[in-house]
């Protein structure tokens, strides 16, 4: 993809504002215009110096990569956007930054360690990728194939291990036939996100060469990030649809729900509140899934925030925020825990390792009594 290749849809921007605010709500829908206040940093700032490039009128300097690397491709701008660009803003900034890279500008300094990372370890948090599995209770008897493949990601491999944990007891416990792989690789979702593109064909042919290995019929994810990258960029990375069944896991625990193998003991109530992780969310339109899990269990009430479904606030980890702008990332995270702090609920929720970490730094910030919680912990806790 070049900028010139998405030409029709940069001027089809017709800078109207309509994505700087939750449509007809005015609440805050974009954590980088909202910081940053300048236009530069909105969606239709970003569009514009998409066209600014194209026709030659700008070119990359330090300044430009901080602006377009300020966003955490959150995609809330393109449910705003009520014209057929909205499709394709996150294409255009993502693009914007993978021709930076390929002029040498971008990405930032912290996100060029990924690539570094990956390409040694395969994971790009600079660990061994021997450790991969390290998690495992009994990584030596891991089985080589199964029924189901369960992708755990990098960030539930090394950094959230609960999470992990908790998904492969849960289907364990269920009596799914499930196995996770040493030889899985990172996704390539850093790098695709921060457009260092390099390695993203290798990552994505060896691990659908690794799922092909496993004999699966099915792979689940407890990442939201690791399933958005299989389902909406391996078709266009290597130029066809995988030939295998992909669940997130929230749509396959409804399946088991509604097949009857997942049962739910009765427990003490618990109010809980939802954070739509963006990349199941508003990247992937999975929304009912994660609700229906929730009322499926006894005692569970489930309280709304204000800002909910495809008008969540993102919580500020994704597209290389995390790394690049670190305090920032926990500030987003921080207007997230407020608003779900203020429905009245003892816990969050959320499915995805990614938006799990931000969101704790920030409950740890600010002091919060609220306990976060994945959604795969709650359901393996509340198992009959
Ligand atoms: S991206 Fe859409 S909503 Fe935003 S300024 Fe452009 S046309 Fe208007
Ligand atoms: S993806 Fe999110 S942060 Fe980035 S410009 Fe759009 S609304 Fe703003």
């Amino acid at each position: 993809m070049t900028l010139e290749s998405l030409k029709e849809w940069v001027y089809a921007c017709v800078r109207c504002n309509t994505c700087k605010y939750i449509i007809n709500k005015y609440y805050d829908s974009c954590p980088s215009g909202k910081k940053f206040q300048l236009e530069s940093y909105w969606p239709s700032g970003k569009t514009w110096i998409a066209r600014g490039l194209i026709e030659g009128k700008l070119k990359f300097s330090d300044s430009i990569v901080q602006k377009i690397y300020a966003c955490p491709t959150c995609g809330n701008c393109m449910i705003q956007c009520e014209l057929e660009v909205s499709d394709h803003i996150l294409e255009i900034i993502e693009t914007l930054r993978a021709e930076a890279v390929r002029q040498g500008f971008g990405p930032l300094k912290s996100q060029k360690a990924f690539e570094e990372s990956i390409a040694a370890e395969h994971n790009p948090y600079k660990e061994l990728h021997a450790q991969r599995t390290s998690w495992v209770k009994d990584a030596f008897n891991l089985k080589e194939t199964a029924e189901v493949l369960y992708f755990v990601g990098c960030t539930s491999s090394y950094r959230e291990a609960e999470v992990a944990t908790a998904m492969l007891d849960l289907l364990t416990q269920i009596g799914i036939d499930v196995t996770v792989s040493k030889d899985e690789w990172c996704c390539s979702s850093p790098l695709i996100r921060t457009g260092q593109l390099k390695l993203v064909k290798e990552l994505a042919e060896h691990n659908m060469e690794m799922i092909k290995n496993s004999k699966a019929k099915i792979v689940v994810f407890s990442c939201a990030g690791c399933y958005r990258t299989f389902k909406e960029d391996y078709p266009a990375i290597l130029g066809q649809e995988p030939n295998i069944k992909l669940y997130h896991v929230t749509d396959y625990l409804i399946k088991l729900i509604e097949d009857g193998t997942v049962k739910f003991k009765e427990d003490t109530p618990l109010k809980v509140t939802y954070h739509d992780p963006c990349h199941i969310g508003r990247h992937c339109g999975i929304y009912d899934s994660p609700r229906k899990v929730l009322n499926s269990i006894p005692g569970i009430e489930l309280i709304e925030m204000l800002r909910n479904r495809e008008n969540a606030w993102c919580c500020g980890a994704g597209g290389g925020v995390k790394s690049g702008f670190k305090d920032w990332a926990v500030e987003i995270a921080t207007e997230r825990i407020k608003e779900a702090e203020e429905t009245g609920a003892e816990i969050l929720i959320s499915s995805c390792p990614f938006c799990k970490r931000n969101l704790e730094d920030a409950i740890k910030a600010t002091g919060s009594s609220l306990k976060f919680m994945d959604i795969t912990e709650l359901v393996k806790n509340r198992l009959a």
